[in-house]
């Protein structure tokens, strides 16, 4: 039996918490046989090692010469932190503490190279960013090596291909399988333990790209599909998908079993806890997922499994994403003209904005989306010059955002369709003050998003998950 775990940035952000995570390991290594394990960058909150890195680049970026050396020694002290509490003199830490030191210098002067030449790509931020899980990969391989194990620490750029599309790269599924099979299986069949770094991929040419932010989430279920693991863990500090982000919500509980579309509906909708694209490669590959603690890691955490026929309509979670930007195109002359919807779209994609939702608009002369709050000047730009001359003859009369909104999900299968639920929400929404500013239009069953005023966001969540723990 083959298990694929991932541990996320606290899992291994400190010697004590590597050597749980080294424990875990061991444990199931028993229990299963084959173990792969998939780690993110160190991350004790709130100092995470790719917003150092990250921070590093930038600020190198604007002329500072300051910032990357302090952050350099920052690095250097959370790593080397962890290699004298798990590694021995006598053994592999001066050889390690070596490794580590070659990242760092890597890092001071790809820095300096950007201050120099005051250009930041996102290739370069990729090969910058991505040093944080190559660092946390040795040290841990060299602890379970230090604990008696065969371990070898890998790079996924030699695993997972991906296309150039730096910061947010897409796998190439079959040569990814091919690698992943001919590098893993010879060394699980060794009995050896394969600590991968989370993240990263790499392009045709070997050139470091990453999945985006929290993407080793995406990494572990991307190298279950390819090894056609039996199951994949992702480990974390919380007790599974709960019924709120609990940093916001102290009263949210652990939800035991979800839907694969139900998580994904509430990871795209800004729940932190699991990165969005995670749940497609096991669902492809038929493997059932599993979020659990690594701080307690007796809780039975979240299974994740195929979507369940009964759909009740039960409220399970609610999330929210703050500072987007609700773009409305308003004007008299749009009823029954085909193709401003398209236009409109199009000229968004060719931006390469995403739209996060389309709302439900109160009448045919208007047309509202969601868009960050970033990208949102840029986009009112994009559709004045694409809709010039309807402009000219007031056929559009206005195109604008209204900004600092907010988007509210709840999640649960069956809410839309189940007699009352919206009810049950909208009233609560509206007893305590919550003005709804559009809900999203109904695409899925699994879900109900609301756009709220930013102010409102913390009453909105708050109420909504009464209504969801009082069941
Ligand atoms: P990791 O480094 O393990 O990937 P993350 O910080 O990326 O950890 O994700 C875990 C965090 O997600 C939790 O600490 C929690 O604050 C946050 N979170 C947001 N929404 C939820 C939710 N619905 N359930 C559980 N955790 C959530
Ligand atoms: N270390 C990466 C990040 O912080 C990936 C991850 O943690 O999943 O985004
Ligand atoms: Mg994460």
């Amino acid at each position: 039996m083959t298990l694929v775990m991932k541990f996320g940035g606290t899992s291994v952000g400190s010697a004590a918490a590597m050597r749980e995570t080294a424990d875990l390991i061991l444990q199931a290594r028993d229990t299963w046989g084959d173990v792969a394990v998939i780690i993110s960058a160190m991350g004790s909150k709130p100092v995470k090692v790719t917003d150092l890195l990250l921070e590093g680049a930038h600020s190198a970026f604007t002329g500072d010469r300051d910032t990357f050396p302090r952050l350099a020694r920052l690095l250097r002290d959370i790593h080397y932190e962890a290699i004298d509490g798990l590694l021995s003199p006598e053994g592999e830490r001066q050889i390690i503490l070596a490794e580590i030191e070659r990242f760092i210098d890597r890092f001071v002067s790809l820095c300096g190279a950007v201050g120099v030449l005051g250009e930041l790509t996102p290739r370069a931020l990729d090969t910058i960013s991505g040093m944080g899980e190559q660092m946390s990969v040795r040290i841990l391989a060299a602890y379970l090596r230090e604990l008696g194990y065969e371990s070898e620490a890998i790079d996924a750029t030699e695993l997972i291909l991906t296309d150039a599309n730096f910061q947010n790269a897409a796998p190439q599924i079959a040569s990814t399988r091919k690698r992943v099979q001919a590098r893993l299986l010879p060394l699980l069949e060794a009995d050896a333990i394969p600590v991968i770094t989370g993240f990263i991929g790499a392009t045709a040419d070997g050139v470091t790209t990453t999945l985006g932010r929290g993407g080793s989430d995406f990494s572990a279920a991307i190298l279950g599909q390819a090894l056609d693991a039996d199951e994949v863990w992702i480990w974390t500090d919380v007790d599974g998908v709960m019924s709120a982000d609990p940093r916001l919500v102290p009263g949210a509980i652990s939800i035991p079993t979800l839907s694969f579309r139900e998580v994904s509906e509430l990871a795209y909708y800004g729940a932190k806890v699991i990165h969005a694209k995670t749940m497609r490669p096991c669902v492809e590959g038929g493997i059932p997922l599993r979020i659990k603690n690594t701080f307690n890691p007796t809780h039975p955490g979240t299974v994740i499994e195929e979507d369940s026929p009964q759909q009740n309509g039960t409220l399970k979670a609610v999330t929210a994403i703050n500072g987007v930007s609700m773009i409305n195109v308003e004007g008299k002359g749009m009823i029954g003209v085909p193709g401003i919807a398209a236009r409109t779209f199009g000229a968004v994609a060719r931006l390469d904005v995403s739209v996060l939702l389309i709302t439900q608009a109160s009448s045919e002369q208007s047309i509202c989306f969601i868009v960050p709050e970033s990208a949102a000047a840029a986009v009112v730009a994009g559709l004045e010059a694409a809709f010039a001359e309807e402009l000219g003859r007031h056929d559009i009369e206005r195109i604008w955002s209204r900004d600092k909104i907010a988007i509210v999900t709840i999640v649960g299968s069956g809410i839309q369709t189940t007699y009352g639920i919206a009810g049950r929400i909208f009233s609560a929404l509206g007893e305590n003050q919550v003005n709804v500013i559009a809900i999203a239009q109904g695409s899925t069953e699994f879900g109900i998003s609301i756009v709220v005023a930013g102010d409102d966001v913390g009453r909105a969540v708050e109420h909504v998950h009464n209504l969801i723990v009082a069941r």
